[in-house]
């Protein structure tokens, strides 16, 4: 039972004022509605320098504050476009007064928006996706979208500017255009015979199939498509990340990104101008500069290293670990429930044998019914650093894991590429290949001029190298929900590889990683596609 009110009442003219705005006039949890971004942002910043409630100050400074222009809002809150621009108006005035002398980053988290990024390139998407905290980014599918349809009769893939300026550019359309005819030729073929080697059985629904027979026919052809394959991407972030987002995206060496974070600069001025103005300003041209001199330092110190390599196979390297991982991870287990230093609690976890270590880690890993019930966060304390080789297909689903450290090499073509076992099978390779050879060769000259424009010509066949740094909990996680049966084989054998890994050097501290899948599937979508017929009838 909750304790009596510490706020006073509200009269009733005050509760019918407030009530728009709030999920509740009276419960002392409760949400905010029917408000822009900004004010929203600006209300609970005055948590940190007001003793009145957020409902008070709502009222007392904002609704009763005619130089606010809240009234507007008040009377009738708008779903008119142009009122609700001057609201935002002045709000945006409102929360720059409110905020004189604030100057808290954490501020400008505390209002969000949601932007959509149409037809940008997969290396543009990409790079917007390395964001972390802050930003949920939800993109179009290689396995549920085809690819074959074209735009004013042409295929959709980025047009890269510095490319269609240089000698390159007819072999460069040439050569995407042959990427993308190879996969809409072959994609009824591949179709065919998947579902030749998986006919439908008596349990299996038409729709199941049909779905789950496209999805791997897609999965085959993905390593098609170039990164300069269009695509779209819906992201909810806040302020800040979004901010951060900006400057990295204008510190970028691509004319794409620059675009990119003019258009994010209009969009989200008009949504949330005062969390993200400073991405344009001084103060954001100086961090842009700084992002681009540590990389163009980081490049110049590596020089020497480069121009060896060659084409390399698929595979998961464990290059660091901690050999005390397993102490490491029980004192944080038994510290929170200490009442002594961390000294004390690792000494006495040193006097343990390794039965007793494991015996504590059984016990604080718990009964894992399903993977969703992942151990605390003792096991952040063990850290692991991998060097995968994967194909770019595999690379774009890992990549959008956000609670680890990754960094990837640039996308070029001298690790050769992967083609699907299944092309072979079906006989269907050759096409492939060939595609993907003429590609390679056009990357390879365009690089010779403009190499970082050249990673748009790349096929997502082709392979790439990157580091990949993650803690035993994010681990749980990874290899579990990237080794369920639905996913692409892919990136499943990358899942599978890092738990084997992991699982050599550190078993008792693994051993609670059960729900890791180490079987290999036909048809990855079958079951998940059952599935959804029984949630679909369920819903009828
Ligand atoms: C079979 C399959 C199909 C997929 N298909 C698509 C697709 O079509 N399109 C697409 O865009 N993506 C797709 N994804 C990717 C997916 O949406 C996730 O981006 C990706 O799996 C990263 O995993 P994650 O968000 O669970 O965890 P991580 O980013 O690794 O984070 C670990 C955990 O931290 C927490 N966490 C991290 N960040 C946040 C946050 N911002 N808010 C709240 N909690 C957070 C969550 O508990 C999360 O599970 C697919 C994934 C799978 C497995």
């Amino acid at each position: 039972m909750i304790d009596t009110p510490l706020q006073p009442e509200f009269t009733s003219t005050e509760r019918a004022i407030l009530d728009p705005f709030v999920t509740s006039v009276d419960a002392r949890i409760f949400g905010l509605r029917n408000l822009p971004e900004v004010v929203k942002g600006a209300l609970f910043s005055r948590y940190s320098r007001s003793e009145k409630s957020i409902r008070r100050i709502l009222l007392d400074e904002f609704i009763h504050q005619p130089e606010s222009g809240f009234h507007q809002l008040v009377t009738a809150p708008s779903t008119d476009a142009a009122d609700q621009i001057i609201a935002t108006k002045h709000a945006e005035a409102f929360y720059d007064r409110v905020l004189v002398g604030y100057g808290d980053d954490s501020v400008a988290e505390l209002g969000g928006a949601h932007v959509a990024c149409e037809e940008i390139s997969n290396v543009a998407a990409k790079i917007l996706e390395d964001a972390r905290i802050g930003i949920s980014p939800l993109e179009k599918s290689t396995r549920y979208v085809s690819f074959t349809t074209k735009i004013n009769g042409a295929y959709r893939y980025v047009r890269e500017a510095s490319i269609m300026d240089s000698p390159h550019a007819a072999a460069y359309i040439s050569a995407m255009d042959g990427l993308f005819e190879a996969y809409s030729a072959l994609l009824q073929p591949t179709i065919t015979w998947v579902q030749q080697q998986t006919p439908r059985d008596a349990d299996t629904s038409e729709r199941a199939y049909a779905s789950a027979t496209r999805a791997k026919a897609f999965d085959v052809l993905r390593g098609l498509l170039p990164m300069a394959t269009r695509t779209n991407m819906g992201m909810y972030g806040n302020g800040r990340a979004f901010e951060y987002l900006m400057t990295r995206a204008g510190s970028h060496d691509l004319a794409e990104l620059h675009d990119i974070q003019s258009s994010l600069a209009d969009a989200l001025g008009a949504l949330i101008p005062s969390f993200v103005k400073r991405a344009n300003s001084p103060r954001g041209a100086a961090m842009r500069a700084y992002l681009a001199s540590i990389r163009t330092a980081g490049a110049s110190a590596a020089a020497p290293l480069n121009g060896h390599d060659s084409p390399q196979l698929p595979s998961v390297q464990l290059v660091a670990y901690q050999t005390d991982a397993l102490q490491r991870v029980v004192t944080a287990v038994l510290y929170p429930h200490a009442d002594t230093d961390y000294a004390s609690v690792a000494a006495y976890v040193a006097t343990m044998s390794v039965e007793q270590l494991a015996a504590i880690i059984a016990e604080a890993s718990g009964d894992r019914a399903v993977r969703f019930h992942k151990p605390g966060r003792a096991f952040e304390e063990a850290h692991y650093t991998f060097d995968i080789v994967a194909d770019i297909g595999a690379y774009r689903d890992l990549q959008r894991h956000r609670m680890l450290t990754q960094e990837r090499q640039p996308y070029g073509v001298e690790l050769g590429y992967s083609v699907p076992p299944e092309l072979i099978a079906a006989g269907l390779d050759a096409p492939f290949r060939a595609a993907i050879d003429q590609a390679i060769a056009v990357t390879r000259r365009i690089r010779a001029d403009l190499p970082t424009a050249s990673q748009y010509a790349v096929p997502m066949a082709c392979h790439i190298r990157w580091r990949f740094s993650l803690n035993l909990r994010e681990a749980f996680h990874l290899c579990e929900l990237r080794s369920t049966p639905q996913g692409h084989p892919a990136y499943r054998h990358v899942a599978q590889d890092i738990y084997r890994l992991l699982r050599d050097v550190h078993p008792e501290l693994t051993a609670a990683m059960r729900f890791v899948d180490m079987h290999e599937y036909t048809l990855e979508r079958l079951d998940a596609e059952k599935k959804l017929d029984i949630k679909r009838a369920a819903l009828k």
